[in-house]
């Protein structure tokens, strides 16, 4: 069947993702978004392995590496900004602590939309506020007050989803907190930065600050974590979160003063609690979940985006290679990502756990076969058919 109708909650990056593999196959896509338009900022986001392989097959490559940050590397440095250690972005490939492939979540965000706007519906402004689904379709009714069906609902909606709230369960039961909080905003360079990212750790506090350059070279994005088992602020309320941020770098050393009398004159401004989704499934009748809704590893896997790139492309190619079955093109799906989640599951909680003072892990043996075996896992170990006979409006010569 062609033609179905596929309503996708949020237009970040598994959204418009999705949005276009849909479209590719067949399907009629509306894209719904809480955010009146488009929303920039957050911080850079890798590419690595597989992710790379999927921004190909979506014909973005060029457009990706357009926009990328072409960060050189990262330095640590010590409280009076000494070289402590150097990690190269021509490091284990490209595909290591810095990738080849390095762009700002909002730049990527946009690299999708307009890649998708002229065949894609996109209401901005707007969220499913009632869903009931029957063994043909979903009823849906919109905040705005607009009633449609759709074959196929699909939560795209982030870490704190609604719809996944609507239709699976409390937040409680899904997301796990690892004890940290991240906050990303971006300030004008008076640091002397260069295409190096600087990263400061103070080993006693569990804190971080750092900055990374993006492709203006007049401005960076400052970076900050820290220890938040008790976070209690409205991850909508920017203005708590900026006062919470204040007083949790109170005498941080390095450059972090300095970065903080941005906070009131920066463009933009992301923070939130560092936390993992964790479901036994991703499906319940026709509604599917996709992206950090359904399986959030957390900023620390560094994978978010690729999960949701990757995640976009097999979803779509199972829902049509199952002829728009949901129960099959759901499972399908599942299958293919289950293993390859896990693993950037696995390597988010251990670096967050590193970073929390007191916490007793150990680091692993980053030679040994058990962690490079897992870090292959992360990076390349989900398999993409090539889903031949399945219709493809825009396949790449
Ligand atoms: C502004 C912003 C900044 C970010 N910064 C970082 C960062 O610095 N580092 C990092 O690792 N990750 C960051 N992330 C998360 C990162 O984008 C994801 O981990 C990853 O790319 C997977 O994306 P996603 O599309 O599944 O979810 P998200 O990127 O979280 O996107 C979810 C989208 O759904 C929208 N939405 C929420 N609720 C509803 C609703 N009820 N109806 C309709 N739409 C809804 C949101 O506005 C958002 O656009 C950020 C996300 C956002 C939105």
């Amino acid at each position: 069947m062609s033609g179905t109708r596929v309503l996708i909650a949020g237009a970040s990056i598994a959204g418009p993702a999705l949005a276009h593999w849909l479209t590719r196959r067949g399907a009629e896509v509306t894209v719904v978004e809480r955010a009146p338009e488009l929303r920039p900022g957050g911080q850079a986001v890798d590419a690595r392995g597989v992710t790379k392989e999927v921004i190909r097959r979506m014909g973005l490559d060029s457009a990706v590496r357009a926009a990328r940050t072409e960060t050189a590397g990262a330095y640590t440095v010590d409280a009076d900004g000494k070289v402590l250690e150097t990690f190269s972005a021509e490091d284990d490939g490209g595909d290591g602590y810095i990738s080849e492939i390095e762009i700002l979540r909002g730049d990527l965000s946009r690299v999708l939309y307009d890649d998708t706007r002229n065949d894609v519906e996109y209401i901005f402004g707007d969220r499913i506020a009632e869903l009931t689904q029957d063994a043909d379709g979903v009823d849906v009714v919109l905040q705005g007050g607009e009633r449609r069906r759709f074959d196929l609902v699909i939560g795209a909606d982030g870490l704190h989803s609604s719809l996944r709230a609507m239709v699976f369960g409390p937040h409680e039961r899904f997301v796990r907190h690892l004890g940290l909080a991240l906050a990303f905003y971006t300030v004008p360079n008076e640091f002397g930065l260069g295409r190096w990212l600087m990263d400061f750790q103070e080993p006693e506090t569990g804190r971080t600050a750092g900055l990374r350059p993006i492709p203006d070279a007049t401005r960076a994005m400052a970076m900050f974590s820290f220890p938040a088992a008790d976070l209690d602020v409205d991850y909508r309320d920017v203005e708590a979160q900026k006062r919470l941020l204040r007083e949790r770098m109170t005498g941080m050393g390095w450059s972090a003063a300095q970065i903080l009398t941005h906070l009131d004159d920066t463009p933009d401004f992301y923070l939130d609690q560092v936390a993992q989704v964790v479901m036994d499934r991703w499906s319940s009748g026709r509604v599917g979940l996709l992206g950090d809704a359904a399986f959030s590893s957390s900023p620390m896997s560094g994978q978010g985006t690729g999960l949701a790139l990757v995640g976009a492309y097999l979803l779509a190619g199972e829902l049509a290679a199952a002829d728009w079955d949901p129960e099959a093109g759901f499972a399908a799906y599942e299958k293919r990502m289950r293993s390859f989640v896990e693993a950037n599951q696995e390597i988010g909680r251990m670096h967050a756990s590193m970073l929390i003072p007191g916490s007793d892990s150990e680091p692993p043996d980053y030679a040994g076969e058990w962690f490079t075996g897992l870090i292959d896992r992360a990076i390349n170990g989900a398999e993409l058919p090539d889903y031949a006979g399945v219709p493809d409006s825009g396949a790449q010569g």
